[in-house]
């Protein structure tokens, strides 16, 4: 039997055996969160095999993948161990550890995104300084070794004034806003001290906060998402909307910002690019996430193609899917744990139930063993006509109560 079209030889490989679906490449990704989970489920669809690496054995992703390594993504032999048995790597969190990454590149392991992208973006100081050089606009941002430096940061940015940790920051856990110079002390004690690596970042007035998911194939094409707003309560996403309700003319600049910052950064996946809008019409960027993200959840039901099948796409080597919206509006809400324990899911579990009477919306439980404050156990994205119609919508699932029944 011959090969006749050029689809038919497009499919064989050069030891001429046929590739049996999509691909054959088992993909490994480091952590299992609800990220790690819903890149299973786009997985599933398009039978590719994901194995995850996740400490905990009732992971969110852990039912879902093809495999489970339970072990750290923070330590070197468990990570050279889970690689053996992947054919590319790629991360939901970029708390890896990443020598071990370098070493196995090295090696010859295939890490998408590459393991010096990785590198620059977990050190939340170091991907500023990085940004800079490649011309991306910022707020301005300053390394502080000790008392004497943090005040003289705060004489040079004023205050408010934002200090962060250097690493292993997420839902704003690293953040603290500085009001006054006789805060700073305290603010750096709650931060874990000057040992544990600060920066400081002047505050940056927003009017608005964006964010743009932007996808890099193999062959370095890049995609960018629509513009969505992001809404954070307590430094935690909250509200995601779709598209950002913003000038024509807003949309291309932050479009363009991602790009660049994407552009700058190596190897193939999806980024997330956290983005601040101030009144004056600038985008200055945040910090981006070299993987799928809780901003982009949203185009799971949105988009012609979700950011988790776009990551699995591009990590394996497959043409880019289009990312724009298939739908007029969309609005992804998180559900945060509002007590813990019992309490909690109880609470929860209204708000899902309000959520399934309403038209558009999809609910997701990441199926996380245990109830905290303030931790993302589900989110539900909500479709509809137009931004201000799912609003509305919105309010009877958050609020419990019909717009008529005032
Ligand atoms: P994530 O969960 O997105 O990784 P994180 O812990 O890394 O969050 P940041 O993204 O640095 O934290 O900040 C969280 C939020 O704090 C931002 O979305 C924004 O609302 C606010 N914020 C951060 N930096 C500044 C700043 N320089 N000025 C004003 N507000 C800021
Ligand atoms: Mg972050
Ligand atoms: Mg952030």
């Amino acid at each position: 039997c011959q090969a006749t079209t050029q689809d038919d030889a497009v499919s064989l490989r050069n030891d001429e055996s046929p590739v049996h679906g999509l691909t054959e490449v088992v993909v490994g990704v480091l952590g299992g969160g609800q990220l790690g989970r819903m890149i299973c489920q786009a997985a599933s669809q398009m039978a590719i095999k994901v194995m995850v690496l996740d400490p905990q054995e009732n992971c969110p992703a852990s039912s879902l993948s093809y495999d489970h390594m339970v072990g750290s993504f923070d330590d070197s032999t468990t990570v050279e161990e889970f690689a053996k048995r992947c054919g590319v790597l790629t991360v939901e969190i970029e708390h890896v550890d990443v020598d071990t990454l370098e070493k196995l590149e090295k090696q010859g392991v295939d890490c998408q995104p590459k393991a010096s992208t990785v590198r620059i973006i977990q050190d939340k100081y170091q991907q500023k300084v990085h940004f800079s050089q490649h011309g991306i606009p910022l707020p301005e941002f300053m390394k502080i070794d000790d008392h004497e430096g943090a005040k003289k940061v705060g004489e040079l940015f004023g205050y408010p004034l934002m200090i962060k940790s250097r690493r292993l920051a997420y839902d704003g856990r690293g953040n603290f806003v500085v009001k006054s110079e006789e805060e700073l002390p305290s603010a750096v004690d709650a931060l874990g001290g000057f040992g544990r690596g600060l920066y400081a970042e002047k505050w940056a007035p927003f009017v608005k906060e964006l964010a743009v998911i932007v996808a890099r194939g193999r062959d370095n094409s890049i995609s960018c998402y629509p513009v969505v707003e992001t809404i954070h309560r307590d430094n935690i996403c909250h509200i995601v909307k779709a598209p950002a309700n913003v000038k024509w003319k807003t949309r291309e600049l932050a479009t363009e910002v991602a790009f660049n910052a994407v552009n700058s950064l190596e190897g193939a996946g999806v980024f997330a690019v956290e983005l601040f809008l101030t009144k004056d019409g600038q985008i200055l960027l945040n910090e981006v996430a070299p993987r799928p993200h809780n901003s982009g959840h949203h185009t799971i039901e949105s988009c012609y193609t979700s950011q988790y099948e776009q990551h699995l796409r591009a990590v394996v080597g497959l043409p880019l899917g289009d990312p724009s919206l298939k739908t007029p509006a969309a609005i992804m809400y998180n559900i945060l744990g509002e007590e813990e324990g019992d309490i909690g899911f109880q609470l929860a579990h209204q708000l899902i139930k309000r959520a399934l009477t309403i038209p558009g919306a999809t609910v997701h439980w990441y199926d996380k063993p245990e109830m905290r404050k303030q931790r993302k156990m589900g989110h539900i994205t909500i479709v509809g006509p137009s931004l201000s119609n799912i609003e509305s919508n919105l309010a009877v699932v958050v609020e419990g109560k019909r717009l008529d029944d005032k």
